[in-house]
């Protein structure tokens, strides 16, 4: 047996018990068969993430293992679907088995919190990289889009913003952040429940992964609308007013959030702020679609625009 078919014994030896009714042919044959009923649609997002750019050596094993699943799931979360199953691409610069032993118990950590089974994949010699495709399904013409803003909607974000980046400016400057705020940047939370009660609900919808400015950014611009956002109402937490009150411009523009961010009629934002509640989700009405393009940022009356976006590779 060549290490690489012990690698793979390995990980399949690990994720067994990660299977659900859709599998119908998980690890071991050239691909896996899977259940979707013809209602449904098949959702499917990778994400990638690369040692250097996505993370360095201050993030655990079991932490990448935990992250690369959330940040997949959050996509499926973004479209209203439920996550059914994943493949996960491992590029790993030598055996290092405490490295994929703890990178395997984040990552069955996330999937058990989440149903979702293991299904397959690649490994492959080369420098550290995790790339994971996610599968889910949502009923066919529910899904939750970019492109259906409207002018006149109301904008909302679920949960609060700006944790995550406030956690990394803190380890940049040599300081350690508070544990809510670690476990922020370290152990995002997908918002599955969240955009399945806003199927029917909300008008547009996208998870905040490269910032709030940036990822609404993409519904204006999908929609054909603008957007005025009022930095008097971002929900900033209890710890990011403690260690970075006033400095609303890292809240919006420092992403790794994974919250949603999403539209919906006037007339609805009472049903969908009782949805979210209903699955113990916190909703915050931030501004609303106007006609024109771009985000406006509205601070006490003062229409202000920022000219940096969020994170971008290849700048
Ligand atoms: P092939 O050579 O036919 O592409 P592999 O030897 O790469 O097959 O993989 C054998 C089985 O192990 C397949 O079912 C594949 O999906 C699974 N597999 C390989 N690498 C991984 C991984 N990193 N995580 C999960 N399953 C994997
Ligand atoms: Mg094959």
């Amino acid at each position: 047996m060549t290490a690489e078919f012990d690698l793979i014994e390995r990980i399949a030896q690990r994720v067994r018990h990660l299977e659900n009714q859709q599998v119908d042919l998980g690890i071991g044959d050239d691909a896996a068969l899977l259940d979707v009923a013809s209602d449904q649609h098949l959702v499917a997002a990778l994400d990638t993430m690369v040692d250097g750019v996505h993370f360095d050596q201050q993030l655990s094993g079991q932490d990448i293992g935990w992250k690369i699943v959330a940040v997949n799931l959050s996509d499926l979360a973004a479209m209203g679907a439920q996550a059914r199953s994943l493949l996960l691409a491992l590029t790993l610069p030598q055996g290092d088995q405490a490295w994929v032993d703890a990178f395997l118990d984040g990552l069955s950590a996330a999937c058990e919190q989440h149903q979702v089974a293991l299904v397959g994949g690649d490994t492959t010699s080369g420098p550290l990289t995790v790339s994971i495709t996610a599968l889910g399904e949502v009923p066919k013409g529910a899904a939750l889009r970019r492109d259906g803003a409207a002018v006149g909607d109301c904008l909302l974000v679920t949960g609060c913003i700006g944790d995550a980046a406030l956690a990394l400016r803190l380890q940049a400057a040599g300081q350690t952040p508070t544990a809510p705020l670690l476990t922020a940047l370290n152990r995002p939370q997908p918002q599955l429940a969240a955009g399945v009660a806003l199927r029917g609900i909300a008008s547009s919808c996208i998870d905040i992964s490269d910032g709030l400015l940036a990822d609404l950014g993409h519904i204006v611009d999908a929609s054909g609308v603008g957007a005025r956002v009022d930095v008097a109402q971002l929900p900033l937490s209890e710890s990011f007013l403690e260690f970075a009150a006033g400095d609303w411009q890292l809240a919006v523009t420092g992403g790794d959030d994974y919250q949603l961010c999403f539209s919906v009629d006037p007339s609805k934002v009472s049903e969908a702020q009782q949805a979210l509640a209903g699955v113990n989700v916190t909703s915050t009405q931030i501004g609303h679609c106007i006609a024109g393009s771009g985000v406006l940022l509205n601070d006490n009356g003062k229409t202000v625009m920022l000219g940096q976006p969020g994170y971008e590779h290849f700048v």
